[in-house]
């Protein structure tokens, strides 16, 4: 087997982070040779500072790991960036500048309209404005990121309804797994038996980035609620589109959405990236969260809207393919397009 690439992790000891270390483990093509986070961590062995909360224990290379601090000069040219969003600016260009590609979860520059926002069974052409990038901010390295959590999912469900019926119109409301606020994250008193009618940001991001992703200019009115699930985001969607699209037809365009072939060849790509449940009570987020390791979006209950053309359910998984799955899966593109070797 050809060596794997060298990689480094930003945030490695938070939620996102220990995702990362435990998906890499058995990546194909990666290799974590470093693992970064703040300033407290820096200098401990992983397995002390990490509060490890995967259901499978520490990969024993990483454990014995030192983290580092965030700082360029960690080996590899690819860093997957999982660190508060409040200071991942000046970290990730800095990173950026001195010639790595930081393959980035955190919002800071996803609507930076040099920042490809990749998903990339939908928009993996978005990468060709890297090399701009790099050009217009003189980095010999780049930025690329994935959307956020609920918008990662919704724009997968999204994506083959867009493409052939244009969406106008947009009403999501999601009820969002107590994962996506990181660790500790939302107190257990507040989060149990309880139901929060807001996640700050979360509206702004998923109208931004849903159009952005699918170069849309439909006008979107989304809702966000903290459920009491540890991990998925189940979304109620309504779509209008420009005149009046059967159940049958949203469907069967769901069904046959495959990602193109360069993508479909990504080891993180699933076989279905959307799959659609004909089951009245799905999908579930205890029973369909997994399907195609994480990395593969659950469409069901697609029926006539009242209001707008169709509505229907929608269930991914906020850790994988709302985060680390979705960054590995942009980091194997950047391999396949030859931006890393
Ligand atoms: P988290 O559990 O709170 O972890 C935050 C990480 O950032 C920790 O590793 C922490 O290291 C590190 N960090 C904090 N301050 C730092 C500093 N000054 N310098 C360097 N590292 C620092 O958060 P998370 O949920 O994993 O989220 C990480 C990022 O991904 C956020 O930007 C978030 O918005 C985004 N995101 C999260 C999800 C999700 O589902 N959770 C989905 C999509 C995107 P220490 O342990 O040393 O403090």
């Amino acid at each position: 087997m050809p060596a794997r690439i060298p990689v480094t992790i930003l945030g490695a000891t938070g939620t996102v982070g220990q995702k990362f270390v435990r998906l890499l483990d058995e990546h194909p093509w990666f290799e974590v040779a470093s693992v970064a986070a703040s300033e407290q961590s820096a200098g401990r062995r992983y397995s002390e500072v990490v509060r490890w909360r995967e259901p499978t224990p520490i990969p024993e290379r990483v454990a014995a790991m030192t983290v580092q601090r965030s700082t360029p000069g960690l080996p590899g040219r690819i860093a997957f960036s999982a660190i508060e969003a409040e200071i991942a600016g000046d970290v990730e260009q800095a990173f950026a500048r001195a010639g790595v590609f930081v393959v980035t979860n955190t919002r800071t520059h996803r609507m930076d309209p040099f920042v490809p926002l990749l998903v990339p069974e939908v928009n993996a052409g978005h990468l060709d404005l890297l090399p701009r990038q790099q050009i217009e901010r003189g980095w010999s390295g780049g930025i690329v990121a994935n959307p956020n959590c609920s918008t990662a999912g919704l724009v997968l469900a999204l994506a083959p309804l867009h493409n052939a019926f244009i969406i106008e119109k947009l009403f999501v409301a999601t009820m969002q797994a107590v994962s996506g606020a990181g660790y500790p994250g939302v107190a257990s008193l507040d989060a149990l038996g309880n139901v929060i009618p807001y996640i700050g940001g979360e509206e702004e991001k998923i109208e931004k980035e849903s159009r952005k992703i699918l170069e849309g200019t439909f006008s979107v009115s989304a809702h966000t609620n903290r459920v009491p699930v540890v991990d998925g985001h189940l979304e109620v969607v309504s779509v209008g589109f420009g005149r009046r699209v059967k159940p049958a037809e949203a469907i069967a365009a769901i069904e046959a959405f495959r990602a193109p072939e360069e993508v479909a060849a990504l080891p993180s790509t699933p076989i279905r990236p959307v799959e659609y449940d004909p089951r009245p009570d799905r999908p579930q987020s205890r029973l369909d969260l997994e399907r195609g390791g994480g990395m593969t979006v659950t469409v069901g209950r697609v029926r006539p809207c009242n209001l707008l053309d169709l509505r229907m359910v929608v269930l991914s998984h906020n850790t994988i393919r709302g985060a680390a799955g979705a960054a590995m899966q942009n980091a194997e593109l950047l391999v396949q397009r030859g931006f890393v070797r």
